[in-house]
């Protein structure tokens, strides 16, 4: 994107804001809503928690370096996951935008993704923050653990992950304030309601189907 004479960025047109970030703590519902918005968007979602499950799951070496940190609810270390989403974000099917889930996570991937996509002539649209209370989160997050059985969905993993994200990711929302790319979305109530709160606040406004 090129920059106007005056050096402001001209504002984004509807319907071509598609590169994205989702944040949110943990519980928030980052991951289902970043699936919905990338189908809407027709965009792929990347998910750095999902990328890791995979090679966990495949038994890759990523996956076994990884498979501890995870199950402890730390965060595996930058210079893993910016390599994982380097090349992840040089698929081709990223060039029309995608809706990250997951990252950044830490200050220093904040920096990395900044070039990563400059590297592609791109850069961050919006970022959108998934507003929950406290306490729905932990009920989201215990009921998550019946359902799908994640390993790091235990009580004590569960607030190690929101003690982190609070000391490491927290912080994020500050610097994308910052850069004017903030939008918060009320993330409580019904799925489809979310949903269609974030596509009204990118411009997109037809119904989602979800
Ligand atoms: P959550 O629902 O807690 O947001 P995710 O599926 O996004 O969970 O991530 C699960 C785990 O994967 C994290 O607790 C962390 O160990 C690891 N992880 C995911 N993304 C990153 C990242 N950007 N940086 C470091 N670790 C990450």
């Amino acid at each position: 994107m090129s920059d106007s004479p005056d050096g402001s960025r001209p504002a984004p047109e509807h319907g071509t804001r598609k590169r994205l970030v989702l944040m949110g703590p943990p519980g928030a519902g980052k991951g289902t809503q970043a699936r919905v918005l990338a189908d809407e968007l027709r965009v792929p979602t990347i998910s750095t928690g999902d990328l890791f499950r995979a090679n966990i799951a495949a038994g890759t070496e990523l996956g076994l370096k990884v498979k501890g940190i995870l199950d402890a609810g730390d965060y595996v270390p930058d210079s893993v996951t910016n390599s994982m989403l380097s090349e992840r974000l040089a698929q081709p099917d990223c060039v029309a935008g995608f809706v990250l889930d997951g990252y950044p996570r830490t200050l220093a991937q904040v920096d990395e993704l900044d070039t990563m996509l400059a590297n592609h002539g791109a850069e961050i649209d919006a970022v959108l923050e998934l507003t929950v209370d406290r306490n729905e989160l932990v009920s989201r997050l215990s009921k998550r653990a019946v359902g799908e059985g994640r390993s790091d969905d235990t009580p004590e993993v569960i607030r190690r992950r929101q003690e982190v994200y609070t000391e490491q990711t927290e912080p994020l929302l500050a610097v994308y304030a910052e850069r004017g790319l903030l939008v918060r979305v009320d993330g409580m109530g019904p799925m489809h309601e979310v949903t269609r709160r974030m596509l009204r606040v990118l411009g997109h406004d037809e119904v989602a189907s979800a």
